[in-house]
């Protein structure tokens, strides 16, 4: 399969990781929007938070217990988590991730 983030997983793509365990990756991103900038992704394929079911969901969760330890190793305790969902929602990777950033001020509603 053609997908930028299996291919990070993988290794076959350069990353700078910040987390890693059996089921999950962590790195940072490429265009930071913020000081601090991370995705946090299961390692197995799901293409979005659209596409999550009682067999996948475990992961999720997951995805959350890591965001909180890597947080707290980071000394982060205010931070936003986004998942975007489709194209209009803005997502250009069709691989699930969370976005963590910290280190600004954010507005809310988002643009
Ligand atoms: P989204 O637009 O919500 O699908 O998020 C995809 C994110 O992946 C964007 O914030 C990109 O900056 C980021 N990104 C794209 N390519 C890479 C890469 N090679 N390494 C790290 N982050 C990346
Ligand atoms: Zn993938």
């Amino acid at each position: 399969m053609d997908c930028l983030f299996c291919a990070i997983v993988a290794g076959e793509i350069p990353s700078k990781k910040v987390y890693e365990d059996e089921a999950l990756f962590a790195f940072y991103d490429i265009a930071p929007q913020a000081p601090v900038h991370f995705l946090v992704i299961p390692k197995k394929h799901i293409p979005s938070c659209g596409a999550i079911t009682p067999e996948n969901s475990a992961v999720v969760a997951r995805c959350f217990e890591a965001i909180t330890k890597i947080t707290k190793e980071l000394g982060i305790s205010e931070f936003r988590v986004v998942s975007n969902c489709g194209e209009t929602a803005g997502q250009t990777v069709p691989h699930l991730h969370f976005h963590v950033l910290a280190g600004r001020d954010m507005t809310w509603p988002p643009g």
